[in-house]
This record gives structure tokens, C-alpha cells and sequence, in this order.
């Protein structure tokens, strides 16, 4: 199903790439953050190309909740205790900032796309996490940091506590794109979609982008694709996993309230109320897990439904869709310079699902770096630090993962069920003539079948029985049940078998 921003064509389409081009700026990637990045740079007059392998902004910017809020998570208390006072009150500085910029650029540019002044509220139901609260409260006072401590709400349950920040917002952000696209186009920026960028070679002073059939010659590049789809020398897959999470829009028949919510701790539910049509209907998200990871409707969507259920008995479901994002080991947006090795190459990339105002960030200091000017947040989020990852069991998990996924899955035996054992619309991996096949069963019964390993960097791939498609453990690439390719790090379809 499409999700509430995407179900209507709002976003203009734009032609496939068909010849040879030579630009200032290659942005690769319409999502959010490449549109934003070459809505400011198109401003200042550059000559700016972006491609788009797919639609503008149809993978996790058409499927986001788009909360614009510098509250994420409890993150401060954190910040202040692994980097220090300065940082975290920057890192928060910047978030505010991002806001009032897209306040900025939809009023200076009429942009109309239900933005909205909210607080942004993060709770907890469980006594055991109230020390969890006190100490971000503590944190946030220790940085000036304007925050309420708030035990009431209007959630249809009991809170015992949480901390709101004023001043935060939430938008349509397909309609947001949509006026960002008509600068750009103003300003004589290039758009092109079904256009994917396969790789990016140096040549003299200038980067070489290749496409299918064409190439773009350009000065600067930005990889704005989310998951970089270029390995080496970023080495961003060792860096940083995806994280899926799952939304539902309900019109739950009952007046709706002001304010956006996220409870503390797994497993996450978010709230906040957007417009279908010019009614308001209810928008609760969560339920993350590591992409990649066995997942079926039940645990998923069906959990989401499950829990609105009680909370609003006469609600209609009325929207599902799910999408992932990139998230890094030490809680902090990869931003800058992509490498060290390859100069005039930038990054923006690791959200941690907070893309909107971390995307204005990317824009903005990307932008600044370009035109030569000094950015007071860009020590926070350069994206070639070398910190001590501080969070190990994070990397602990993802080196298990990925060896479990590269060694241990080659090496197990082989499912002994055969394809009739399949049933209707669900997959398995299974042996066929002595090779791991991933078999789909669609509800006539049409079998698609496809080699289970990823293009990316080779790890085995999971059946995502919520979702009908393929999704690797390691990075988080999916493919559709007939092999196509839908989510990075991986850009080549998978191998069809015949059966
Ligand atoms: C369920 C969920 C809820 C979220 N809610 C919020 C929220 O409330 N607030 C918030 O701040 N953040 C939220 N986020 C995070 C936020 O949505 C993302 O961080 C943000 O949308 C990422 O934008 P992007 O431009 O980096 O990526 P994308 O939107 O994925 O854009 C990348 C684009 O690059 C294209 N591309 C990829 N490879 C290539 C290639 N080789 N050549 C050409 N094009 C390519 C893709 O097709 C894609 O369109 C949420 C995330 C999730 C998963």
C-alpha cells in the first residue's frame, strides 16, 4: 500500500537521462536531502544536475512520519556525557536551526504543505525508565535547553512521564519536495529520474558519474542516496546498519490532539496527526527491528493495528507502509567530506530517522563548503571521523550479523522442503539442484524464484513476509519478490533462476 504522502501524484515526473552532460554539482539521489542540497545551491547560481534512479522522493522521504524536531530520543544527556557541553549544545543549536530554515524556505517560497508548529513529547508508560527521564531532564537544564517535564497527555493511555520541547513541527513533506523541485527548476536546476548512477570515477580535475548508457562530467559530487551505494574508500557499510520500522494512518473517529509522541524504549510507538483529504487522521509509527531480520505481518503491521484497535475501537486502518534508515554506531548524521582520498565528494547519510531537520543540516553544511564558507556545526557531524565507537554492542551485532549472514547461512544445510511446501504468497530459500534458491509463491500459485544473495557484498538474504520481499541482514538492500532492486546499498537486481 502507498503511503498517505505518495498516494497522489503530487510531485511533478522528470525525463530519464539520454546524453552526455558536463555540470558543476552531481547530486545523486532525490530524497530529501539531495533535493533540499540543491535547492540552496541552485540559490546561489551553480550549475546543478540531479539523478534520481527511481521518483523523486519515493524511498524513505515518501515514507517517513516527517516530525521536524531536534528532540530525538534522549539523546542529550548522552551527547553531554561522551562529547562534552559544547557539543551537545551544538548538536542541538543545529537541529533548531534546521527548523526555522524550512519555516524560512516555505515561507519565502509559498511552499504549502500543512506545516505545523507542534511540541514534540517523548514519554514512558514504565516506572523502571522514569531515572531515564530525570537524567535527560538533567541534561537538558545542564545545557540550557528549554524543556517541560509533563506527566499528563493526551494519549489514550495512562504516561508516567515526559519531556516537551516547544517550538517543533510537522509537515506533508511530498508537498514540501514539491515546492523545493519548482526552485530548483526556477533556478535552471537539471532533473532527471529513472536514472540510477552505477559508479563514479576520478578523471584530472574532474569526477566522471556513470549512468546506464551516459555520463555527467562534474567538479562536485554529492552521494545523497541514502545507504552509499559506492563501497570504497567510505567504507560506510562497516559504519552504520538500517533499521525498519512500520506506520499506520488511522481515522480513528474520535477529535484528534495536538502534539507529537515517541515513548523511550523498543518497542517504539510515535504518534502525530496529519490530513487525508482535509481531515485530520492519526498517524502511529515504530515497531523497529534490524533490517533484514525474519519478519512477518503479524509482528509488524499486525501488532501496529492490534494495539490502535484498543486504543481507538471504532478506528478504520486506512494507510500501512513501512521503510527503513540508516543508523550510526555512535548516534551522530555522517555529513561532509566522504572520504579523505577523494576531494570534492560529499556525503550526507546515517539519520538515525531523524532525516528531516538532519538532511537541512547536510544541505546547508554541504552547501557552505561548496561556496567556501565557514559552518559552526560541521566538527559535529563530519562523516570521515575516526571516534572510538562508543557504542559496542552495536558493532558487536553487526560483525555476528554479517559473518553469520556471509559464512554461517552459505553453510547450513539446506531447508528440506521443497516448493510445494511454499505456500501461497510467502518465500523461502530452498534447495534446488543442490543450490539455495529463493522461491516466491504468488496467489495463483506462479512461482518467481532468484538467486538469495545479495549484489551488494554477497551476504545470504531473508524472506520479509510482512513486506513480500528479500532484505538483507548485513546492510539492509531489498529486492522484490520477482529480484528487483528497491533499497540500497545494493544497485543491481538479483539473479533470476529458472525452475
Ligand atoms: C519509519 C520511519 C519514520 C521516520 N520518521 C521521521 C520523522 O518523523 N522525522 C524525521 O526527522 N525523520 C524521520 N525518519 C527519517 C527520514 O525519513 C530519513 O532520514 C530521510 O527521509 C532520508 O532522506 P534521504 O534523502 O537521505 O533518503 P531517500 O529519501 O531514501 O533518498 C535517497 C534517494 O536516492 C536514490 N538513489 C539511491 N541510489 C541511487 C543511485 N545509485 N543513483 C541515483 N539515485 C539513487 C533513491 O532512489 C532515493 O530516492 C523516519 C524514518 C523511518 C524509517
Amino acid at each position: 500500500m502507498k503511503s498517505l504522502w505518495l498516494k497522489k501524484d503530487i510531485i511533478e515526473n522528470f525525463p530519464e537521462l539520454k546524453e552526455n552532460l558536463e555540470s558543476e554539482i552531481c547530486i545523486i539521489g532525490g530524497g530529501i536531502f539531495g533535493i533540499s542540497t540543491a535547492h540552496y545551491l541552485c540559490k546561489y547560481g551553480y550549475k546543478v544536475v540531479l539523478i534520481e534512479r527511481d521518483e523523486l522522493a519515493s524511498k524513505v522521504t515518501g515514507h517517513t512520519t516527517a516530525k521536524i524536531t531536534s528532540q530525538h530520543g534522549l539523546i542529550y544527556h548522552y551527547l553531554l556525557n561522551q562529547y562534552g557541553k559544547d557539543f551537545a549544545k551544538k548538536y542541538y543549536e543545529a537541529n533548531q536551526k534546521a527548523i526555522e530554515n524550512i519555516e524560512k524556505i516555505i515561507n519565502t517560497n509559498n511552499i504549502e504543505c500543512d506545516f505545523k508548529k507542534q511540541t514534540s513529547n517523548i514519554y514512558t508508560t514504565n516506572k523502571s525508565e522514569i531515572q531515564k527521564i530525570e537524567e535527560e531532564i538533567k541534561a537538558l537544564n545542564e545545557l540550557n535547553i528549554k524543556a517541560k517535564k509533563i506527566e499528563e497527555s493526551p494519549l489514550p493511555f495512562k504516561i508516567i512521564s515526559s519531556i516537551e520541547f516547544e517550538n517543533q513541527a510537522q509537515f506533508n513533506p511530498i508537498k514540501y519536495i514539491k515546492g523545493l523541485v519548482k526552485t530548483i527548476k526556477e533556478n535552471n536546476g537539471l532533473i532527471f529520474e529513472n536514472t540510477t548512477c552505477y559508479d563514479i570515477k576520478k578523471e584530472k580535475n574532474s569526477y566522471i558519474c556513470y549512468t546506464k548508457n551516459n555520463k555527467i562530467k562534474t567538479k562536485y559530487v554529492i552521494i545523497a542516496t541514502q545507504y552509499p551505494f559506492v563501497n570504497f574508500p567510505g567504507i560506510y557499510f562497516a559504519k552504520m546498519y538500517q533499521s525498519s520500522s512500520y506506520v499506520i494512518g488511522l481515522d480513528t473517529k474520535t477529535d484528534l490532539f495536538n502534539g507529537m509522541y515517541i515513548n523511550i524504549q523498543s518497542p517504539i510507538y510515535s504518534f502525530r496527526t496529519a490530513f487525508d483529504e482535509g481531515k485530520e487522521i492519526l498517524l502511529i509509527g515504530g515497531l523497529d527491528h534490524k533490517t533484514g531480520e525474519n519478519i512477518d505481518y503479524k509482528n509488524s503491521y499486525g501488532l501496529l493495528e492490534e494495539k490502535a484497535k484498543i486504543w481507538y475501537p471504532s478506528c478504520e486502518i486506512k494507510y500501512r507502509w513501512s521503510t527503513r534508515d540508516c543508523i550510526t554506531l555512535d548516534k551522530i548524521p555522517y555529513i561532509g567530506e566522504f572520504s579523505n582520498m577523494l576531494p570534492n565528494i560529499y556525503v550526507g547519510t546515517g539519520f538515525n530517522k531523524w532525516g528531516m531537520t538532519s538532511s537541512n543540516i547536510a544541505a546547508r553544511i554541504i552547501t557552505d563548503k561548496i561556496t567556501e564558507k565557514e559552518n559552526e556545526y560541521e566538527y559535529i557531524f563530519k562523516a570521515t571521523r575516526i571516534n572510538p565507537i562508543v557504542n559496542k554492542d552495536e558493532v558487536k551485532n553487526m560483525i555476528s550479523q554479517t559473518t553469520k549472514s556471509l559464512v554461517m547461512e552459505r553453510i547450513k544445510e539446506n531447508s528440506k522442503e521443497n516448493i510445494d511446501d511454499i505456500k501461497e504468497e510467502t518465500g523461502k530459500i530452498i534447495e534446488i539442484r543442490g543450490e539455495k534458491v529463493g522461491v516466491y509463491k504468488d496467489i495463483d500459485g506462479k512461482i518467481f524464484a532468484v538467486k538469495p544473495v545479495c549484489t551488494h557484498l554477497g551476504c545470504i538474504l531473508n524472506w520479509n513476509d510482512a513486506d513480500k520481499t528479500w532484505d538483507c541482514p548485513c546492510h539492509g538492500s531489498r529486492f522484490d519478490y520477482k529480484g528487483k532492486n528497491i533499497n540500497n546499498p545494493a544497485i543491481k537486481d538479483l539473479e533470476k533462476i529458472k525452475i
